[in-house]
């Protein structure tokens, strides 16, 4: 079973952000009240027999923070000790992070009591169904009303489970396989979809040290290359953070999983680590690092970017003292406390916060939802004009040169672009344009940091919204 005390407060903390950021922003007291609120929380309990043949009794959630825009969006999470706060919370989180990073969703969590290490696949296939069920009685999922995704503990197996329940007790409806993202490709999902939110943090990071002078205030030269990391917590973020990241030249000093941390000044390879915990049992004893104390020991050492990319509040008053980096990139959804990250903005680092830092799952979730509802995959109308096109280039340029060019520059100019091609260009896009008005907003407004500018923003856009769809005349 998970061993995760409850965190209570991570609602009042997502708040907390928003009454420091409400204040710099234009919008009048009563439409805050409106945004900040968690409009609808569904609370259920149903049976689900167990392997033995017992009945055990499943509590779930869904809370859908804002109806601004719909559908709402959000994850599932399983995990045993999962609260309504935290589901309020981290709908909360998807409300800002949508409205940030401009995809027309209002946001939403679920999570289910349920410990997905230990529970048999056939147990966590009848919650999964179950769970669905309920939600589609109360209508908090549909393509157009509320659209779940892969969360902490959950992942396309689950997903797969939800459209096929879904489609099934819909009548299987023209748009049905919308009403969740994060399939398997083979069931209409995108390629790209899992490594999307990792791949973003690595994407938000180049963006944010991308100018000198924002990269020189916390005391680094600019970019990702050669920047030490250390990532805590190797799930699907952390994972895939780390890949992105040292594709990006970056180096990974330090990893963190639930049974222990690795640091290794020269660097170490991240698939190599969670090769030797599958054939070990243990992440401890890699060949060229050393073992840490303790999981959490990953977040003081030293290095020049920290991902914290476990749970919430793993950074607090308690241990931010000890925090080395300059720079903390949320890969998790508040993964710093209101008080820890206070403390880190006086220090002087700079913090990328989860609303924007870990918004490629939901940005790449849009496309997939996009391209479930128009019922044709990004490439199909472009590739083979694209791929023409750019022969007719290389053959013109050719010709007026008389040389052939590179062998392996004209392979890649001559091959058909791919959807992942499509998917992973669209994404740094997107972070680019966002990062480009978050910092805006920030030199233009003199705002205190990245998450203030960030929290404006999406705090005006969702209130515009609400008064487009004349609730605030
Ligand atoms: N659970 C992810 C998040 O926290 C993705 C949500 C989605 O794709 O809808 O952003």
């Amino acid at each position: 079973m998970s061993t995760r005390p409850p965190r209570d407060g991570f609602f009042r903390d997502v708040n907390r952000h928003f009454v420091q950021a409400a204040r710099h922003s234009t919008v009048d007291d009563d439409v805050l009240n409106q945004v900040r609120a968690c409009n609808a929380v569904y609370r259920m309990r149903f049976p689900v027999r167990q392997d033995d043949g017992r009945i055990q009794v499943v509590e779930a959630y869904r809370a859908e923070h804002s109806h601004h825009r719909l559908p709402t969006k959000g994850g599932i999470r399983y995990d045993a000790n999962v609260t309504q706060d935290e589901v309020m919370a981290l709908a909360a989180l998807m409300t800002y992070k949508c409205a940030l990073v401009d995809v027309p969703f209002g946001g939403a969590k679920g999570g289910v009591r349920v410990d997905p290490r230990s529970a048999s696949p056939g147990f966590l296939e009848r919650v999964t169904r179950r769970y669905t069920h309920e939600l589609l009685r109360k209508r908090f999922i549909g393509p157009d009303v509320d659209v779940p995704a892969p969360d902490v503990g959950t992942g396309e197996r689950e997903m797969g489970w939800i459209a096929d329940t879904f489609r099934n007790l819909d009548g299987d409806s023209l748009n049905g396989l919308a009403c969740v993202t994060g399939k398997p490709v083979s069931m209409h999902g995108i390629p790209g979809r899992t490594e999307a939110t990792g791949q973003g943090v690595a994407m938000a990071l180049e963006q944010c040290l991308g100018a000198a002078e924002d990269a020189a205030a916390v005391g680094l030269t600019p970019g990702v290359a050669g920047k030490r990391v250390v990532v805590h917590g190797l799930g699907k973020v952390g994972a895939n953070a780390a890949r992105a990241l040292a594709e990006r030249g970056a180096v990974i000093v330090g990893v963190s999983v639930s049974d222990g941390g690795l640091y290794a000044p020269d660097g170490l390879d991240v698939d190599a680590a969670l090769a030797h915990r599958r054939e070990s049992g243990s992440i401890l004893g890699l060949a060229g690092a050393h073992d840490l104390p303790s999981p959490a020991a990953a977040l003081e050492q030293d290095c020049d970017i920290l991902v914290p990319a476990a749970l919430e509040h793993e950074i607090s008053e308690e241990n931010v003292g000890r925090i080395r980096a300059p720079v903390i990139a949320e890969g998790a959804n508040g993964p710093i406390d209101a008080k820890a990250d206070a403390i880190l903005r006086d220090a002087g680092k700079l913090v990328v916060p989860d609303i924007y830092a870990n918004a490629g799952g939901v940005i790449v979730s849009y496309f997939e939802w996009v391209k479930n509802l128009s019922h044709i995959s990004f490439e199909r109308m472009t590739r083979r004009y694209q791929q023409l096109s750019n022969q007719s280039l290389v053959g013109i340029l050719e010709r007026l040169s008389g040389e052939s060019g590179p062998a392996e520059a004209l392979a890649r100019l001559t091959r058909p672009p791919d959807e992942i091609d499509f998917v992973r260009t669209a994404l740094e896009n997107t972070l680019a344009i966002a990062y480009e008005q978050i910092r805006e907003a920030r030199l233009a407004r003199a705002l205190p940091d990245l998450r203030t500018a960030a929290y404006v923003l999406a705090i005006e856009r969702v209130a515009e919204a609400y008064a487009e769809a004349g609730i605030f005349p």
